[in-house]
């Protein structure tokens, strides 16, 4: 489903190859671990889950930089090997429809509304978030682990 009030924005392919280079270091906060099951392991890089073999590095990343009340960092995977970075930007991955909580902030980086996107869908929430003025980001989660999973931002 295609939009045109907001775009998807994965992780940078910078921090993608450093966590690679990090983790080739040995690191001792990027793990390098094989993905046994194909709903588990999320790249934040390509939006795709990976699938059973599939090497991914665990590593933290900081959602909302230090230094703010609502400052957050925490775990996500990328590929080990190069992926290709989600570039259909102007639609919801779909296969991070289900299990998402979507978080609104604003320009201060506070948190001023989250919801599960049950049922109606994460486009339907995402777009209830950006018709508040306020609003200047979306970020969208894991509801059971909290993980991270991706940025969304106004066009
Ligand atoms: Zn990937």
């Amino acid at each position: 489903m295609k939009n045109s009030s907001f775009r998807i924005v994965p992780i940078h392919t910078e921090i993608a190859e450093a966590a690679r280079r990090e983790a080739e270091a040995g690191a001792s906060d990027h793990a390098v671990i094989t993905a046994d099951s194909p709903g588990g392991f999320p790249c934040r890089h390509c939006l795709r889950w990976a699938q059973p073999g599939e090497r991914m590095i665990l590593f933290p990343y900081a959602a909302i930089a230090p230094g703010r009340p609502y400052s957050e960092s925490g775990p996500i995977f990328v590929h080990a090997e190069p992926c290709a970075r989600y570039a259909a930007t102007d639609e919801f991955p779909l296969e991070f429809r289900e299990g998402r909580v979507l978080r609104a902030y604003n320009s201060q980086h506070d948190m001023i509304a989250a919801e599960v996107a049950n049922g109606e869908g994460p486009e339907a929430v995402i777009e209830r978030f950006l018709q508040r003025p306020e609003t200047a980001f979306v970020h969208v989660r894991s509801v059971s682990h909290g993980c991270y999973t991706m940025e969304v931002e106004r066009i």
